[in-house]
């Protein structure tokens, strides 16, 4: 079916589409940016698809790059952009649950739209057709339903990725799931333990940077949570849920309230399973052990947590604890807001004496160094009007 809408291309996906016609062939733009275009948002990247071969499409522009032309994908360079040109196609055998284990070009539209996930994911558009609908995206999309193109086993049993995607749409869209999708989805997701765990990790952070990150819940009900990463299914805590999209949509913050009734040793294992990067982890862990800290009400233990953690986590922590019902954190946030105006020493490096000023006055070489050291941040945490070189050194003396 053919939907006369007209939709605002870019320029440059206009002049991508019109270069492909003019030299012989169809294009169209297609897939999320369809879909996200007539839904009022705006699209992440556009992606053409097209009759022609990837030869003809290198042909046709000067400057392409070679992106994947064994699935049959080139990416046109324009502005300073890329935009990816793919060519119909229809995915042979999936023995891996992953992968195609051969693609076939074909010069039909259809069978390229065939291929794709889900109903809403299904749509082409050129100024000259306007939507290729045959799947009944539209409907779907004004009705707010994520469904699979065709039979949703047969869907998901090919990919065992599009089980996850299937709730990311629906977190990201606010989409219901449609019946007999959710259902083949409970029951193919043990294939999910195929997906490798890069891959996993994407969409669950998609998934809960979205306008709905309580929908994780999903994971739980369709038995996803199973098939993640050993103990990924005992951090369901469903009460703190509904409040993650308090949260703003910053990965280390989502996944640490996602995470929040776990031990940071806990969600460093679960992270790591998920092959997360480092920072990420390590910012994730400290939230949550932050956030779980009893912090006093008063400047030295706000200045000594403003020692621990890096500011970014320490304001992680305070949202969590917000999210938890702690009354305290506005108080917390005004001390804080006090000892950065009042330029309060809070690291070892604004110290009045360093390591090397204490050898100087006589310490001898070694960890006692670091000891005196830390007694003296000690006291300037409490004292901050002592960080003063000549008091901490009779201090130094002293001991
Ligand atoms: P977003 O870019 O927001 O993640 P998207 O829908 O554009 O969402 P992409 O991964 O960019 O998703 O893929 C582009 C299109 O390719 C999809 O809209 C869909 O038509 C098709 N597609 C992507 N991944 C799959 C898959 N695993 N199975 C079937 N079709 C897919
Ligand atoms: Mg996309």
């Amino acid at each position: 079916m053919e939907i006369k809408v007209r939709i605002q291309l870019p320029y440059e996906v206009e002049w991508v589409i019109g270069k492909i016609r003019d030299a012989g062939y169809e294009a169209f733009a297609v897939g999320g940016c369809v879909r996200d275009t007539l839904l009022g948002r705006t699209p992440e990247d556009w992606d053409v698809t097209t009759s022609a071969r990837p030869e003809a499409v290198k042909a046709i522009f000067e400057r392409t790059v070679d992106t994947g032309l064994q699935h049959g994908t080139v990416t046109v360079l324009k502005n300073r952009k890329g935009y990816e040109v793919t060519t119909y196609r229809i995915d042979g055998e999936y023995h891996d649950g992953r992968h195609p284990d051969s693609v076939e070009f074909t010069p039909n539209l259809l069978e390229d739209l065939k291929r794709r996930d889900f109903t809403i994911n299904a749509m082409a558009y050129s100024h000259e057709t306007g939507i290729v609908d045959e799947f009944g995206g539209m409907e779907d999309l004004k009705a707010g339903i994520v469904r699979c193109v065709g039979r949703p086993e047969d869907r998901f049993t090919e990919d065992a990725l599009r089980l996850l995607r299937a709730l990311r749409f629906s977190a990201q869209l606010g989409f219901e799931i449609e019946e007999s999708t959710y259902a083949a989805i409970k029951t193919i997701a043990p294939n999910l333990a195929k997906v490798s765990k890069e891959r996993v990790q994407a969409e669950l952070t998609k998934l809960l940077l979205s306008a709905h990150p309580e929908r994780i819940l999903l994971l739980k009900e369709t038995g996803l949570s199973a098939q993640i990463v050993p103990g990924f299914d005992a951090v369901f805590a469903p009460a703190l849920f509904s409040e993650l999209s308090r949260l703003p949509a910053e990965k280390p913050l989502r996944w640490a309230g996602f995470l929040l009734c776990q031990s940071a040793k806990q969600a460093e294992a679960v992270l790591k399973g998920l092959k997360m990067d480092n920072e990420t982890i390590g910012n994730v862990s400290r939230m949550i052990e932050g956030a779980k800290e009893t912090l006093p009400l008063e400047k030295p233990a706000v200045r000594r947590a403003m020692s621990r953690y890096t500011p970014y986590q320490l304001e992680g922590a305070l949202k969590l604890k917000e999210l938890m019902g702690s009354p305290d954190v506005e108080e917390i946030r005004r001390l804080r807001e006090e000892i950065i105006r009042d330029g309060d020493c809070v690291s070892l490096k604004e110290m009045a004496v360093k390591g090397r000023d204490l050898l100087e006055a006589g310490v001898e070489r070694g960890p006692m160094v670091g000891e005196i050291l830390n007694h003296l941040f000690d006291l300037v945490l409490l004292h901050p009007e002592k960080n003063d070189r000549e008091l901490l050194l009779k201090e130094a003396r002293r001991l």
